[in-house]
């Protein structure tokens, strides 16, 4: 086994649990129900995508969405973790996209079928540098903004989550053992808006980091 360092994460192939819903105007904007307990999905490791590279709208779609989100990398697994424990878990942060063919989600949604196709394609999982632990004293209150070609769209501060990051890592490692290396995508504000071919997005956790990325077309 060789010593590898959790500011890697990426580079792991561990999994990426994602969280829908988890901020009450976001659910609204889509005419979804505020739910009673987080919803849940996931992407591969393979949905990683680094600055540097582009972002590709899948061939098969012609409506995708950002969704800026405030990722959290864990660094001591566990199961049935307890929310009174549970930022023990915590390595750091990193700032991701949940990047979502939204026409194939809705038509998804409206047959009753998983969302894979919608939500866990390549580069479907943007990732910023891993932000250690310390320099985000607060995650339960930090800004998250998204700008497309310079305008913004999204932007909310983390307050406004419906569950927390603590009642996260319990409920998610109730069903689904979390390990080192892990990300948890803690789900979007309010905002969400297509992109298309060329254009730039420029994304940050309040001056902590920030990160740009190009969209392409799937070839
Ligand atoms: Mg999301």
């Amino acid at each position: 086994m060789t010593a590898r360092s959790v500011s890697r994460f990426w580079e792991w192939g561990r999994k990426i649990v994602c969280v829908g819903r988890n901020y009450a105007e976001h659910a609204k904007e889509l005419q979804n129900a505020v739910p009673a307990e987080p919803v849940l999905f996931l992407k591969p490791p393979s949905a990683y995508v680094k600055e540097g590279s582009p972002i590709l709208v899948p061939a098969y779609s012609s409506n995708l969405h950002h969704e800026v989100e405030l990722g959290v990398v864990i660094g001591k697994g566990g199961t049935a973790i307890p929310r009174s424990s549970a930022m023990d878990h915590v390595a750091g942060y990193a700032l991701c996209l949940d990047m979502t063919a939204r026409d194939v989600q809705e038509e998804c949604k409206a047959k009753g079928l998983p969302w894979t196709r919608a939500k866990a394609f390549d580069t479907s999982c943007p990732v910023s540098e891993f932000v250690p632990k310390e320099r985000i004293p607060d995650p339960g209150n930090v800004r998250l903004w998204l700008k497309v070609n310079d305008q913004l769209r999204q932007d909310c501060c983390t307050s406004q989550m419906i569950f927390s990051i603590p009642h996260l890592i319990s409920y998610i490692s109730e069903i689904i053992t979390l390990e080192e290396g892990d990300l948890i995508l803690t789900g979007t504000p309010k905002g969400v808006s297509a992109v298309r071919e060329h254009d730039e997005l420029q994304a940050g956790i309040g001056d902590v980091v920030t990160m740009t990325f190009k969209v392409a077309r799937q070839q």
